[in-house]
């Protein structure tokens, strides 16, 4: 078997899926404004705060964080993993138990799925790539995070995302494409389109956790993969 015929496998995906990229990449280009209510308005002096941290003070203000309740049942906060130069950005929902534990995001389930899909489009945690959540703490029982949440933690992602700016941000889920693109999203509609988050491209894809759970679309976030790899060549082509 070669490596990517086992990597299809673990994905799911093999024998029935060969590497092909989709013959039209790039779609139309939607911009969606960024709500005021996630905005770091000049008013918000804590939102100015963050935005203006650099990597060691965002460690430490989000280690310490308590301006949600999700830092009442939180063992540690994820800041996220990766490189702080990354071209790719992959933003997921929030710390799972294994995260919470470990203190890095998708190191369960979810993320050796996530380690195949990046392997899948040639890429590795860590190099080039940026791994991140829009919660920074768990949410018991891994519920979804609450609007107030996510409202309370973006300054902390909107950070990140200045301090890296990727080239490309993979929304990974529901909870992640509304909270970058302060609209609601069905992921099923979103896929294949090609969005902005602030001048960068951004694509909607379904949760890693979420294929473990339905197996049929794992076809279909193998094709959204293949746009997101065409949509950086062009990126990158472009840069
Ligand atoms: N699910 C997520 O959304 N993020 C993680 O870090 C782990 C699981
Ligand atoms: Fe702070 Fe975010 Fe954790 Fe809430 S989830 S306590 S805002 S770091």
């Amino acid at each position: 078997m070669t490596r990517r015929e086992r990597i299809l496998r673990e994905m799911g995906l093999a024998p029935l899926w060969r590497l092909r990229d989709r013959p039209e990449a790039a779609g139309p280009t939607e911009t969606v404004q960024p709500a005021a209510a996630f905005d770091a308005s000049p008013a918000d002096e804590r939102a100015q705060r963050i935005a203006a941290m650099g990597w060691d003070e965002l460690e430490t203000a989000v280690a310490s964080c308590r301006d949600c309740r999700l830092c009442e049942q939180r063992k540690q906060a994820v800041l996220g993993v990766g490189d702080p130069d990354a071209d790719w950005l992959f933003v997921g929902e929030g710390p799972g138990a294994e995260e919470d534990a470990r203190g890095e995001p998708f190191v369960g389930q979810a993320g050796k799925l996530l380690d195949a899909m990046l392997a899948a489009i040639d890429l590795k945690r860590g190099r080039k790539v940026y791994i991140g959540n829009v919660v920074k703490c768990r949410p018991p029982g891994n519920r979804t995070p609450e609007a107030e949440e996510t409202a309370a933690c973006f300054p902390y992602l909107q950070r990140q995302i200045g301090l890296i700016r990727p080239k490309l941000i993979v929304a990974l889920g529901k909870p992640a494409a509304e909270t970058l693109l302060n609209a609601e999203v069905r992921v099923g509609a979103a896929r294949g389109r090609l969005f902005d988050y602030r001048g960068i491209p951004l694509i909607v894809t379904y949760h890693p956790a979420y294929l473990l759970r339905n197996l049929t679309d794992k076809a279909k976030s193998w094709e959204d993969l293949c746009f997101a790899r065409t949509t950086m060549a062009h990126q990158s082509g472009d840069s």
